[in-house]
């Protein structure tokens, strides 16, 4: 019997590295995938290990539909994929009116081909061992919209209508496919957001941590949610 992986993408850093930390708590080995972030890929498999840990990482971009593919060929070689993570996101903010047209592909792709490309492949995988759980990382923009934020708001809603469909089409093969919403969770994508400008509007009056975020991942890809599936759930202080 192989061992069982999560396949986290954009595991690196961010709310990828959190993720990565707590499915390695919860005794998963974690793949850590990331794109050219290999050094925080390799302290956050450095940090899984110090834990008492097991994992690797992966180099590939999850826009090449090619190199995600033979990633995911390579990584089921030698692990079954319990679990995979759609956490590769990136944004490119500015008002629509004047969105060059590069900052609404390159959103779409990351997001949604990111999507298509690295989950199409491991759920081949996971309906052939009639078993795993699919979370993508969707976004509270997606649920409420954001000015400045089109393309990031349309690839995140994207993400929930994907999620919500294939749960659909694979619930009675065994595979669960839920979505998390993050709200504003600081990271390195969130360091120049105005901060205080958006507490006004959280309930919570604060920020979010990416542990936080991760919580709600590991609980999704876990037996305790072995009843939920096509699930959105939002972690955003009461935002949305
Ligand atoms: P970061 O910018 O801190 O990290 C982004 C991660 O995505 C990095 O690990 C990066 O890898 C990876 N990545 C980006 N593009 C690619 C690609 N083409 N192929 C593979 N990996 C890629 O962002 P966050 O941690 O904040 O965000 C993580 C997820 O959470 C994203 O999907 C984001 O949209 C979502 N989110 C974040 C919120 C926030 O407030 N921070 C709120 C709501 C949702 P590398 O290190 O190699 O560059």
């Amino acid at each position: 019997m192989k061992q069982q992986t999560a396949v986290v993408t954009g595991g690196g850093r961010g709310i990828g590295r959190a993720i990565s930390l707590e499915l390695a708590v919860a005794g998963y080995h974690v793949t850590i995938n990331y794109k050219s972030g290999q050094s925080a890929a390799e302290q956050t498999l450095e940090m899984i290990r110090q834990n008492g840990g097991q994992g690797r990482i992966i180099g590939f971009d999850v826009t090449d539909a090619g190199a995600a593919g033979q990633a995911v060929s390579d990584i089921a070689e030698e692990f079954d994929i319990a679990v995979l993570v759609n956490n590769a996101g990136i944004t490119a903010d500015g008002l629509f009116v004047m969105m060059p047209q590069k900052d609404w592909q390159s959103v779409m792709d990351t997001s949604l081909a990111g999507f298509y490309n690295v989950t199409k492949p491991v759920l081949k995988k996971m309906l052939k061992a009639k078993k795993g759980s699919i979370v993508s990382i969707s976004s509270v923009s997606g649920i409420m919209g954001n000015r400045g934020q089109v393309n990031y708001s349309a690839a995140k809603a994207g993400i929930i209508g994907a999620t919500r469909a294939l749960a659909s089409e694979t619930a009675r093969m065994g595979v669960r496919v839920n979505a998390v919403a993050p709200g504003l969770i600081e990271t390195d994508m969130t360091q120049d957001a105005p901060v205080e400008t958006i507490k006004q509007m959280i309930p919570m009056a604060r920020t979010g941590r990416p542990e936080e975020v991760a919580r709600v991942v590991r609980f999704l890809c876990s037996e305790d949610a072995s009843y939920v599936t096509g699930e959105v759930i939002s972690v955003d202080g009461g935002m949305s």
